[in-house]
């Protein structure tokens, strides 16, 4: 899997991640909103570097201008629900893009730790032969990116899969380096410690769903 983590190059991206985790800030429920859609913003424009590009010619008052403009059809999809906000981030970016939204949540059958991954709503657009940026705020185990990955890709072959994540642990880069293949790109705005019991990120930011929309039942 080739990985990318843009914090490690300092820019505007620390900023608003340094804002999101900051217990009083993250308490005002629209700048979180807002920052992590910036974060999806920074992350389209480094993702934009590596895709393809083609060569066009265009019109302006005064001539043609020979540029280029990204080649493949993109399909944003996201994990509902904290994949919303950043999902948001990306749209503002690649404006033109289809959409996917599937749903995926824990489940604790005994009611302790443990916990099982149930995916059940999707709303997809064709992937066959696009390029997909699956996103997802946090990679806590990975078992979530993966359980979505197995339903999305149940009868259609994108032809790139780019994974995006705001905050991610070794432990779940390694789960999914293990169980995806070699040529996916995981996107990572950055690097936290693990997790602790409950496979909350340390030191992480919370829960992001909770923080952008309100505690669920
Ligand atoms: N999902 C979250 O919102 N936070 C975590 O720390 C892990 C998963």
């Amino acid at each position: 899997m080739h990985i990318y983590i843009i914090s490690e190059q300092e820019s505007l991206l620390n900023h608003f991640l340094a804002e999101i985790r900051d217990i009083n800030i993250q308490k005002d429920r629209m700048r979180f909103r807002r920052n992590i859609e910036r974060i999806g913003e920074i992350m389209s424009y480094e993702i934009s570097k590596k895709l393809a590009f083609q060569s066009i010619d265009v019109q302006t008052p005064l001539g043609i201008k020979k540029t280029s403009v990204v080649k493949d059809p993109i399909v944003l999809c996201s994990i509902l629900r904290a994949g919303l906000t950043l999902h948001q981030g990306f749209l503002n970016y690649f404006d033109t893009a289809e959409n996917g939204y599937i749903s995926a949540y824990r489940h604790h059958p005994t009611n302790d730790d443990f916990f099982e991954i149930v995916v059940q709503y999707q709303a997809v657009p064709s992937i066959e032969n696009k390029t997909v940026l699956l996103i997802d705020p946090m990679l806590a185990t990975g078992q979530s990116i993966e359980a979505v990955l197995k339903k999305l890709l149940l009868h259609q072959t994108p032809k790139e899969i780019h994974i995006a994540v705001a905050i991610a642990t070794p432990e779940g880069i390694d789960y999914l380096k293990k169980h995806l293949p070699a040529n996916y790109h995981l996107w990572i705005g950055a690097l936290d410690d693990g997790l602790n019991e409950q496979k909350y990120i340390i030191p992480g930011l919370g829960d992001a769903g909770d923080l952008a929309f309100g505690e669920k039942l």
